[in-house]
């Protein structure tokens, strides 16, 4: 029997469409923090995005269930998709973490992470959850002083993880799509299987 409390991550994101630096920033965050799971919760209206239009949900969701299939520590929520009107990352984790006891992460990337002061009561996230922040291995990236200036306590609430930067990007992959370039070094086959399926990004 084991006892110990179980180690949830959790990915948030657009995943308009999912790539494969979503599945390396899950992978990097499970093995630096001994991940029991982690959990991808595709965004329902993603209000700090609210310049573009973004694929419907039941697409996204289609896209991710294909991404994650193969890897048995990963996990759909639809909690966002679910819940009408914006979807923010500190309720999401205060229901997650009441529902279901145990040690959790937000798990973001450094561009998120200069990007917290300006999500809805970044305060809040904190008190619910730890974040594991993916930084490159020779932590080169320039977070921004303001962000930990603007969050007390914030450094404390950070687990580091080290992962290779990648260049991908689900805007970039819209576009490649679009302009009929090569993905297949970026995105898993399944996606694109359901992007061409659904007619997606053309
Ligand atoms: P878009 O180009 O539409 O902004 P995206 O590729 O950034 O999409 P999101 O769904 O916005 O994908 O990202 C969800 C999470 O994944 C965020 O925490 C973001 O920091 C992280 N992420 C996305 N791409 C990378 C990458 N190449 N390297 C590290 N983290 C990434
Ligand atoms: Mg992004």
């Amino acid at each position: 029997m084991n006892w110990d409390p179980v180690r949830t991550g959790v990915l948030g994101g657009t995943f308009d469409p999912p790539h494969l630096a979503h599945l390396v920033l899950a992978a990097a965050a499970r093995r630096a923090l001994g991940l029991d799971r982690v959990l991808f919760v595709p965004a329902g209206v993603p209000w700090r995005k609210a310049g573009r239009e973004v694929s419907p949900a039941a697409a996204r969701v289609r896209m991710l269930q294909a991404a994650i299939a193969p890897l048995p520590w990963a996990a759909l929520r639809t909690i966002e998709v679910e819940r009408d009107g914006p979807s923010y990352s500190a309720e999401t984790m205060e229901t997650l973490t009441a529902g279901e006891p145990g040690d959790w992460w937000f798990i973001l990337g450094s561009d998120a992470l200069a990007d917290l002061p300006h999500w809805h009561e970044p305060a809040r996230l904190l008190a619910a959850t730890k974040l594991a922040l993916v930084r490159r291995p020779d932590g080169t990236e320039r977070i921004p002083p303001e962000v930990f200036a603007a969050l007390p306590g914030l450094e404390a609430r950070i687990d580091p993880v080290a992962a290779p930067a990648l260049e991908i990007s689900s805007t970039d992959l819209r576009a490649r799509i679009r302009d009929g370039r090569p993905t297949q070094h970026l995105l898993p086959a399944p996606v694109r299987e359901v992007i061409d399926e659904l007619g997606l990004y053309r």
